[in-house]
């Protein structure tokens, strides 16, 4: 049995990242993980932007890095229209930046454990207190601590076994993921732009989400699509169904060679109710922390890992481990970015409704100019003067479907904001809180004409 002062499941992004912050703070600190630390690496798109790089407290290397982007391109269902969205961010090669980032861990203090499968937490007088592993010879040992934190990602292994009372228990459910399949590809032609994103809005070949090929340099690209979990469930659509029909053997993989292909469950969703529990806190995908309406959880699950460890560092000083003296992650998650996800995931739900003709006409009516999607994809939210909103009054004129839509998503982007910033500072407010989430999101899926699970199960 090992004794620790926080345990941490997974050594993906978020849970290497908070092992190193931890045990830089001085925290005799547990990361385990389940495969070896040498094959430890995540299936994605590979981008992420500059600034969550540039808010790290280590500097990535340079060679965890492929290329360097200047912005992202969209484009309309039919290919007649492109946004060209300004934005600097960086291609990652993930198998590196995880073993960068483990390697880092280490050196700050953090006891590796890889190998080691966490089969579930160990729950004690209502606080978790350790978590049980298989261990490579096969027994079962427990580490126990003052702190667990799930970093596990979209299994959530610990939160999702912690019992249905608790806030953060909170089932992620297919309504609110987009199940991604993405192969690495080399090309035999050289990609134009290498320094655009590619984002491809088609509710064909992506329903209820986007493919996208972001190049990874001169003919090596990543390419891939994430369909709506909500239509996987009802009409068995299937990621790697619509990359073979539609994508494999397309333009943009001429000459294909393969170098890597997989998929995985991207959560995208509102943020969890609280992300933390006695004894317990979730950061990354394990905290469904992604941008619901990108689907981007690298960055997020640093952010996450980050605010995570400061209430963590903030809980032992005061000797206070319960679910009031980790709250302060809740607040913190919230105002640096939980707010804009929440924004994000009522705009997202309206994006889902909208066929490729709604989008074909929305886009090209401009509707949104590219410095007002970069402003909602920022900050989950548009500062408009009188002569903005005019002008977008008029180019809403000629979309008049599509606009109300739109307008019905501003609106309740605009409720949800308010009910986030009134968010309870201490647990005893939460249910109180919680009902009235529910009543906005009941209210606004039945103007979207939407039917969630969720708003049926609660
Ligand atoms: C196809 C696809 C494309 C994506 N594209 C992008 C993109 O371009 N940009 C972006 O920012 N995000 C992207 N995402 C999302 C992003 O990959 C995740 O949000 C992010 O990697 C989450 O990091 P994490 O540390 O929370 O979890 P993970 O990286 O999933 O790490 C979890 C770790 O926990 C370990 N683990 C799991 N179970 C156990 C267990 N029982 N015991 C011990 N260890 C365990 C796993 O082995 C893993 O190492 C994409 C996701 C997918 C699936």
């Amino acid at each position: 049995m090992g004794n620790f002062d926080v345990v941490i499941v997974g050594a993906g992004t978020g849970g290497s990242y908070a092992s190193y912050l931890l045990a830089k703070a001085g925290f005799n600190v547990a990361l385990i993980e389940m495969k070896r630390r040498d094959h430890v690496f995540k299936t994605t798109g590979d981008a992420i932007g500059i600034h969550h790089i540039e808010r790290m407290v280590i500097k990535p290397p340079s060679y965890v890095f492929t290329i360097r982007y200047e912005g992202a391109e969209i484009y309309s269902p039919d290919l007649s229209v492109k946004y060209v969205v300004l934005g600097k961010g960086f291609g990652l090669d993930m198998a590196k930046w995880a073993q960068w980032l483990i390697s880092e861990a280490e050196s700050a203090g953090a006891h590796i454990f890889d190998g080691y499968k966490v089969q579930g937490p160990i729950i004690e007088n209502g606080k978790v207190s350790g978590v049980k592993v298989l261990r490579p010879d096969g027994t079962v040992e427990e580490f126990r601590a003052k702190v667990v934190i799930d970093a596990s990602g979209a299994a959530a292994v610990i939160r999702s076994r912690l019992p249905r009372g608790w806030w953060v228990s909170e089932p992620l459910l297919p309504e609110d993921v987009s199940n991604a399949y993405r192969e690495i590809v080399e090309v035999d032609y050289e990609v134009e732009r290498p320094e655009y994103i590619r984002i491809y809005l088609n509710a064909d070949i992506a329903p209820g989400g986007y493919w996208w090929l972001f190049p990874k340099g001169r003919n090596v690209i990543n390419i891939g699509l994430g369909v709506w979990g909500k239509l996987t469930e009802e009409r068995g659509l299937n990621p790697r169904h619509n990359y073979d029909k539609y994508l494999a053997n397309s333009q943009y993989v001429r000459g294909r060679r393969v170098i890597h292909a997989g998929g995985g469950i991207v959560p995208t969703r509102r943020p969890l109710p609280s992300l933390v529990a006695n004894g317990f806190l979730a950061v990354g995908d394990a905290a469904v922390t992604v941008n619901p309406v990108h689907g981007g959880g690298i960055g997020p699950a640093l952010l996450s890992a980050e605010l995570a460890s400061k209430a963590v560092v903030d809980a032992f000083e005061k000797g206070d481990y319960s679910e009031r003296g980790l709250w302060r992650y809740n607040i913190d998650y919230l105002r640096a970015y939980g707010i804009k996800q929440a924004m994000l995931d009522v705009f997202r739900l309206m994006l889902q409704t909208l066929s490729n003709e709604q989008l074909n006409r929305g886009l090209r009516a401009r509707i949104l100019t590219e410095d007002e999607v970069l402003e909602i994809s920022e900050k989950g939210s548009l500062q408009l003067s009188l002569m903005d909103k005019l002008k977008i009054a008029l180019r809403l004129a000629r979309v008049p479907d599509v606009a109300s839509k739109l307008r019905l998503a501003f609106k309740y982007m605009n409720e949800v904001r308010s009910l986030y910033e009134a968010y309870p500072t201490s647990p005893e407010g939460l249910s109180s809180w919680y009902g009235m989430l529910v009543s906005v999101y009941r209210e606004y899926t039945s103007k979207l004409g939407i039917s969630l699970r969720w708003l049926s199960s609660v």
